[in-house]
């Protein structure tokens, strides 16, 4: 038998008042209404001062009303200010918890019409009986924490709460087959009740369709749709992938043309395989670091002028995978006229609607109502999993109807193709809750939060490189400008130095300007942002011009180090690493990373033997130091022509010898082979090859590999021989399986 553990969520308030420690009449009557709160099983937490209650507010989410007495402080002279600016600073993170203001029936009537609007109700702890004030908080916050969650997550834990037995599918109904079995227990004990008793299918009408849009999943739908700024949302549970796919497939029928933009995630790749569209690619560009920027205006507008027949659909990769934005305006100025319908594949990107900071840089801008039918139909895909809060797999379709638009009706058959009879509920309860969280107020604050951290960092290490700089040393640099304009004095300052407000508030100071050395893009103003959570650390070894330096070190090695420290970082270029500040991000979690890079430092400086530093390759390079290993690999950047070869291979296309459908067709025909890259002179590539870094494909399936001295195989063979030289850096070509040091691809007979 097992124990039914309490479903019953329990309300917790905070009771801030200074009267509480001393015994006066208002000191006993609020340790009663205490007494009675606890008695309805509600919480009451204690704060005897003003920032006591501010740090209880801001350290505890779980609280669903706030008592507040009216004379905090106990100042005469001033008797109110404190509670005002509490109440103030609560209402600026949070405008529905209720706040409960303690006063009486005599001071009440002086409250300013400012305290009437932001506080939710009056008590006057004094005239009334502790039951019935009691009674009245209660109901309050009650009220707030059911509108707390989106519809169809409220669904899913009400039913939770009243339903005992299923009958339906899943079979595990609720938990109970797996506490049949030692394995299903251990199991059933770890993940906890709530997880298997929500894990609910299509049986349970309740909670309505996510195949049909229907009951609470179609109102968490549009719910999502209000808060993203969508005409329509579609909650999916096979990621992003599974979004891109479906717009594909509901978008574009066999030999259509479209623009994709080369920089583009593998599910696009996909998508037209499986739609057998006839790819034309939009180029990106490439900076001295390796970094991908965003496709250029100019290369928008060359597409459109310069190739015949409309495309019926067109991808672009917003932010781009190292953090650079969009201005989405700018972008359908240039190509909107050329385009009926474009999608914005946003996976790392969904919380940008809400900070002012990314204004007009993302796909559903401004008000959905102020898109014009005329105008082209917009998507945006997001995973909500990636850096919004939702469990993995959670993603968003969020459209736009403007020209040519895809009905709901037509638009669900691709959508269910793609989706399963049996969908996760907690995933889609997942990404209603991530709509909750970003909603009103709290949206902001909690994007705020990760770019106050991300500047914080930002601007530490740029101290420190400054530092070290100055004397002639060297440090880590962030990807960002050394200075910025302030637009209130019109001075330039120091990026370190510039106030934190500026920095998280001021779109500028992130563009990349044209004649800025720091970003290596040449781009028109106000064309593109780096957003500023998307930190890349980058490693000395490259100058401004470019060229290899005699002193650094790719950034390879310095992922290896912070691995054998337990950091694991996003994505490693040449010359750069990247990391999220995502809404988990604490002060904490990044100052670890600022003494790693520190400790790298030191024992780089200081030679410190390999074993110490990095153990997991030590046996490859035995007797060597950290340093002499950065200068190895140096050395090879120098001489080895990597960056240049990769730099040309990412600046040409590929001939297409056939769409990737028609590929795709021969690899399933068994019309391929292995071979080893040496040997591909002139043979079609069968799968795609993904180098990482930089991470986009080089050449798509059904595109020529030309000779041995042409860009895509030298490339291929720059780095087959970094990975033979340098052991336990080996680079990760999707699509390449190193054999014995020897890469092998597939390519067609
Ligand atoms: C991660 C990613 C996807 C796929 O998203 P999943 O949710 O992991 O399936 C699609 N596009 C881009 C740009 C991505 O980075």
């Amino acid at each position: 038998m097992i124990e039914r553990r309490s479903k019953i969520l329990r309300h917790r308030v905070l009771l801030v008042d200074d009267d509480l420690e001393i015994s006066s009449a208002e000191g006993r009557a609020a340790l009663m209404l205490k007494s009675e709160l606890e008695l309805s099983d509600v919480d009451v937490v204690c704060a005897p001062g003003a920032s006591d209650g501010r740090s209880l507010f801001l350290s505890d989410a779980g609280l669903h009303g706030i008592l507040l007495d009216w004379t905090l402080g106990n100042n005469p002279d001033d008797p109110h200010t404190a509670a005002l600016e509490l109440i103030r600073f609560i209402r600026s993170r949070n405008e529905k918890i209720p706040i409960f203001l303690l006063t009486d029936r005599g001071r009440s009537s002086g409250l300013s019409e400012e305290v009437l609007s932001l506080v939710s109700e009056l008590i006057w702890l004094m005239e009334d009986s502790a039951p019935f004030i009691g009674g009245r908080i209660e109901a309050a916050i009650k009220q707030y924490s059911s509108g707390l969650l989106g519809p169809m997550a409220s669904a899913l834990i009400e039913f939770d709460l009243v339903h005992e037995y299923s009958w339906h599918t899943p079979g595990h109904t609720g938990g109970t087959a797996f506490q049949k079995s030692p394995a299903g227990r251990l199991f059933y004990d770890y993940f906890g009740e709530a997880m298997f008793r929500s894990d609910l299918s299509i049986s349970v009408g309740e909670l309505g369709s996510l195949l049909d849009h229907t009951g609470p999943i179609g109102e968490g739908e549009k719910y999502a749709a209000k808060v993203f700024g969508a005409h329509r949302t579609y909650s999916v549970t096979n990621g992003t992938s599974t979004s891109n796919r479906i717009i594909w497939m509901a978008c574009v029928g066999r030999g259509q043309k479209i623009w994709v933009d080369r920089n583009c995630h593998k599910s696009n790749e996909q998508g037209i395989t499986m739609t057998g569209a006839v790819p034309h690619y939009l180029m990106p560009t490439r900076n001295r670091y390796g970094l991908i920027g965003p496709i250029p205006p100019e290369n928008l507008l060359a597409k459109k002028l310069t190739e015949g027949g409309r495309p019926v659909h067109a991808v672009i990769t917003n932010s781009t995978y190292d953090g650079l934005t969009y201005n989405v305006g700018r972008v359908l100025e240039v190509v909107g006229d050329a385009l009926d319908r474009i999608h914005f594949d946003e996976a790392w990107y969904g919380y940008a609607r809400f900070h002012p900071l990314y204004r007009g840089r993302f796909a559903m801008r401004g008000n959905p109502k102020d898109h014009p039918s005329d105008a082209p139909t917009i998507f945006a895909t997001h995973s909500t999993h990636k850096l919004l809060a939702a469990l993995s797999q959670a993603s968003f379709i969020h459209v736009r109807d403007g020209r040519n638009t895809i009905d709901h009706a037509r638009f669900n058959e691709s959508f269910m193709m793609h989706g399963s009879t049996s969908p996760f509920y907690p995933i889609i309860a997942s990404n209603d809750v991530s709509a909750s969280m970003m909603d009103g107020k709290g949206g902001e604050v909690l994007v705020e939060e990760s770019i106050r951290e991300a500047v914080a960092f930002r601007q530490m290490v740029t101290r420190l490189w400054r530092e070290h700089d100055d004397s002639g040393d060297w440090f880590f640099q962030t990807w960002n400008p050394t200075s910025v304009k302030n637009p209130h004095t019109g001075k330039q300052e120091a990026f370190e130095a510039a106030s934190p407000d500026l920095l998280v508030s001021e779109p500028s100071c992130w563009v990349l300007h044209p004649g800025d050395t720091w970003h290596g893009f040449d781009l028109e103003d106000d064309y593109c942002m780096l957003d500023p959570i998307k930190v890349s650390v980058v490693t000395p070894g490259v100058n401004i011009d470019g060229s290899i330096a005699e002193m650094g070190f790719p950034a390879t090695l310095l992922t290896a180090y912070l691995d054998a420290r337990g950091i694991v970082v996003e994505k490693t270029s040449d010359y750069a690493i990247l990391f999220l500040f995502s809404l988990g991000i604490t002060n904490a979690k990044w100052s670890t990373l600022v003494h790693a890079l520190l400790a790298f430092k030191r024992d780089y400086d200081a030679n410190a033997p390999l074993s110490e530093c990095i153990p997991s390759v030590a046996g490859f390079y035995p007797g060597n130091g950290l340093r002499d290993l950065a200068d190895k690999m140096q050395a090879h950047m120098k001489t080895g022509g990597i960056l240049q070869s990769q730099a040309k291979a990412f600046s040409v296309l590929p001939e297409m010898a056939m769409t990737p459908a028609d590929c795709y067709q021969k690899l399933v025909a068994n019309e391929v082979e292995r071979i080893s890259v040496e040997d591909a002179s002139g043979r079609t590539a069968a799968t795609g090859l993904v180098p990482y870094p930089p991470g986009i494909p080089m050449v798509m399936p059904g595109e020529k590999l030309g000779t041995k001295k042409e860009p895509f195989l030298a490339y291929l063979l720059a780095i087959q021989e970094w990975d033979r030289k340098f052991p336990g850096f080996a680079h990760d070509t999707h699509g390449i399986e190193p054999e014995d040091g020897v890469y092998k691809l597939l390519v067609l007979k």
